[in-house]
């Protein structure tokens, strides 16, 4: 049922060395990806020495039969990158989401760069003025233009790339996983010194394809066999002979984003040797073994379609209980709730999933959800079980109470916005009308990804966040949202937040 936040971005890039047209393979890998972000989509291609930008609004769209060659046309070459992106940085307008449509390029005295990004970065406004000073007036929708201008700009003072990417990788405060092409057609990919988000790089099977994707299910579609995730803060150049490693900076703590584990991915991703899918299910057995009690004294298991279902099977494993499909999904609205814009949020959310009366009524029920943000859809499916007759509703819910905002590419952004950041969980539950709220430990979830805990970004669930800045400018804000501050904006892209930190 979740919910109620976007998510940044989805990126893909790949190259073929059999001068094979590389559109199929990014369209296919990026449309894997839609629930990375829906607000537009957006593939480039190099060719004889240019790009060739396709970038439009919303969902990848389905491509006529009729249209293949128009879009061959439109986007030749042997080497390409696309994004899917959901705002999490800038302004939300439809001219604005035009504007920071990903891929970006960017160029300068001859050099030119063309990325597809997956993060957030946090010193925006410092990193706004040092752009400005090369590229005046320089004005960006997207975290994507900073980075990309960034290390333009450090290109052109080294010439080289692995000094340009350790530049930015020791001056940009936030997540970035980046693929991109330089002007020369150089394909490459890199990742911040603390590996928050995902990329991970794969071949064909006679090693003429190459390509970088945010999740392993993009490599599955295209028939591309996982060669590794890339570490923090390496540098991954492609050419005929495969991929060449480069680490740039060493050092930092790991700290990949647990909130992937819990809900992001799609279930069928592989990272670092486990699926998501085994995450969720294992949390949903640790959620059985930590709440016997609510176990005790529920009849069913329930999950909304889809992102609770995995934990739903292990919940129901461990239990015995039934898992009654009682919630059935739209087909054709393929909308996650969570990524609409604020006002389309509610009413899509009533509108693609319906939940069957007999099967609810008079029962006492657990209702199986990976996280609680704001609240107030679950609050909406709770009044709905209600009015159907369930006699008690409890959550077990996979990813631990969110107390803090993300910086690192999840739009949540604020502290007031989180339901978890004033309230515990008794609390919430009489928010939103459960008799009960069972949040999975830290501990659960953490063994439950197969990472150690010092690998996993917590910040928003612990408070403890991997980049100073970031951290900084959380305490400062939850001391004055506790005093009773009013947010007026996502905390790193306000200048006041900034101002004593
Ligand atoms: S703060 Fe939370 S959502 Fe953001 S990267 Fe860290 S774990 Fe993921």
């Amino acid at each position: 049922m979740s919910e109620e936040l976007g998510m940044e971005c989805g990126v893909f890039g790949a190259v073929n060395y059999e001068d094979q047209p590389i559109f199929p393979y990014i369209y296919w890998g990026i449309r894997a990806q839609n629930h990375r972000g829906h607000q537009s989509h957006g593939f480039l291609t190099y060719n004889e020495e240019k790009f060739h930008l396709h970038r439009s609004l919303d969902l990848v769209p389905k491509i006529k039969t009729s249209a293949i060659q128009e879009w061959f046309g439109r986007l030749p070459g042997h080497v390409g990158i696309a994004n899917v992106r959901y705002t999490t940085s800038g302004k939300c307008d439809e001219k604005s989401l035009i504007k920071g449509t990903q891929p970006v390029t960017a160029s300068r005295n001859g050099l030119k760069l063309a990325i597809s990004f997956n993060g957030n970065v946090v010193n925006t406004i410092q990193l706004k003025k040092e752009i400005d000073r090369s590229f005046r007036g320089f004005s960006y929708e997207c975290d994507s233009d900073l980075i990309c201008h960034k290390l333009l700009i450090e290109l052109d003072k080294t010439k080289d790339l692995s000094k340009a990417v350790k530049a930015c990788m020791e001056e940009i405060d936030g997540a970035f996983s980046v693929a991109g092409v330089t002007q020369n057609g150089d394909f490459f990919a890199f990742k911040d010194p603390h590996g928050i988000r995902p990329l991970c790089a794969g071949h064909n099977e006679n090693r003429t394809t190459f390509a970088f994707s945010s999740e392993t299910v993009s490599l599955d579609i295209n028939g591309l066999e996982r060669d590794f995730e890339l570490e923090p803060g390496e540098l991954v150049r492609v050419s005929k002979n495969g991929f060449e490693r480069e680490q740039i900076v060493n050092g930092k703590q790991r700290a990949f984003c647990a909130f992937e584990f819990a809900y992001f991915a799609r279930p069928d991703s592989l990272f670092d040797g486990k699926y998501v899918y085994e995450a969720r299910e294992e949390s949903g057995r640790n959620l059985v073994r930590e709440n016997p009690s609510i176990v005790k004294d529920a009849d069913i298991i329930l999950s909304i379609p889809e992102t609770g279902d995995d934990s739903a099977l292990g919940a129901h494993e461990a239990s015995g209980l039934r898992w009654e499909r009682a919630s059935r999904r739209h087909r054709y609205v393929t909308e996650r709730a969570f990524l609409l814009l604020s006002k389309d949020r509610r009413s899509t959310i009533d509108r693609k999933i319906n939940i069957l009366a007999p099967k609810v009524n008079g029962k006492r029920i657990i209702i199986t959800e990976d996280s609680i943000v704001r609240g107030d859809t679950t609050k909406v499916t709770l009044a709905k079980l209600r009015r159907m007759g369930a006699k008690k509703v409890y959550m077990f819910v996979t990813f631990p109470r969110i107390i803090g905002p993300c910086f690192y590419g999840v739009d949540m952004a604020t502290y007031g916005q989180l339901i978890g950041s004033k309230l515990n969980a008794e609390e919430i539950a009489e928010a939103i009308g459960a008799d009960a709220v069972c949040y999975q430990s830290i501990e659960g979830l953490v063994k439950a990804t197969g990472l150690r805990r010092d690998q996993l970004c917590l910040g928003c669930i612990t408070g403890k966040y991997p980049t100073p800045l970031a951290q900084k400018i959380a305490d400062e804000m939850r001391k004055r949202f506790l005093e009773g501050y009013e947010e007026t904006g996502r905390l790193y892209e306000m200048e006041e937040a900034l101002q004593n930190v």
